[in-house]
């Protein structure tokens, strides 16, 4: 009888452990780094990159935001794009760049426009900081507040930044923004005293301080980690429970973890 019992309890156990591992599993972590371009061929940063991160179903799609000579802002990872330096030259010369898939670079404008067509895919938004000093980052910052206003897309964006300033400058502009840490330098204690939304950390910042995981988890700040496109690595940070995990290959891990 005891025996009986004994069985009973282990099988409900191994059943209880059994579902909670596939609640976890159906989580989407996903975010798309620039958009999902590795395997579609799209331009990294371009609307087509972000449409493909939204029809393959990802949680959110990152993109890189800096401001043109006359404040015009512009989506471009690096801060120059076919030899024209971004921030030097007024936002009419941008406009004549085309992306490799004969798309105009895109402006922040357009790229929110062509994301708040659906709703599911969160927009997530770094504000690069900027080469020619603190201020104009700071001006940047507010610039793409104001126009996540103008566009309506609040409810569907994120904020993330490498410069601490920055993203302190975002949740002064807007309290209920979610604006996540970039560089790796602040311990999960700052960054919850300073009200931010979570860590944005590279995978390397996380396997040196791996204490910091359970500490922000406990502080209820968010875990993000860039850039993750490896099986073994994805499945390390999957077994932490992070939230989210940016990766250039979201096909690979929407299929691991749903
Ligand atoms: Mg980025």
């Amino acid at each position: 009888m005891k025996r009986a019992l004994l069985f009973t309890a282990l099988f409900l156990t191994s059943l209880t452990f059994q579902s909670m591992t596939v609640t976890k599993k159906k989580a989407n972590k996903v975010i798309a780094h620039r958009g999902a371009w590795k395997n579609t061929g799209a331009p990294q940063n371009s609307i087509a990159a972000l449409e493909h991160a939204i029809k393959l179903g990802c949680y959110g799609s990152e993109f890189d935001v800096h401001m043109s000579a006359d404040s015009v802002l512009v989506i471009n990872h690096d801060h120059t794009i076919q030899g024209v330096a971004l921030e030097t030259t007024p936002a009419a010369q941008l406009s004549a760049i085309k992306l490799s898939n004969g798309e105009s670079l895109p402006t922040l404008e357009a790229y929110l426009n062509a994301g708040k067509k659906q709703k599911r895919t969160r927009l997530v938004l770094e504000i690069k900081a900027s080469q020619l000093g603190k201020e104009r980052s700071l001006a940047l910052a507010q610039k793409c507040v104001e126009m996540v206003r103008k566009t309506k897309t609040r409810s569907l964006v994120d904020y993330i930044s490498f410069d601490y300033d920055v993203c302190k400058k975002v949740k002064e502009l807007d309290p209920s923004a979610q604006v996540a840490y970039l560089n790796g330098d602040k311990t999960p204690e700052q960054v919850a005293a300073d009200g931010l939304y979570g860590l944005d950390y590279h995978h390397t910042v996380y396997k040196k301080n791996e204490n910091w995981i359970k500490e922000a988890q406990q502080k209820g700040l968010t875990l993000n980690v860039w850039t993750v496109n490896d099986r073994s690595l994805m499945d390390w940070f999957l077994e932490r429970n992070v939230d989210f995990i940016t990766t250039d290959q979201p096909e690979l891990l929407l299929e691991i973890t749903q």
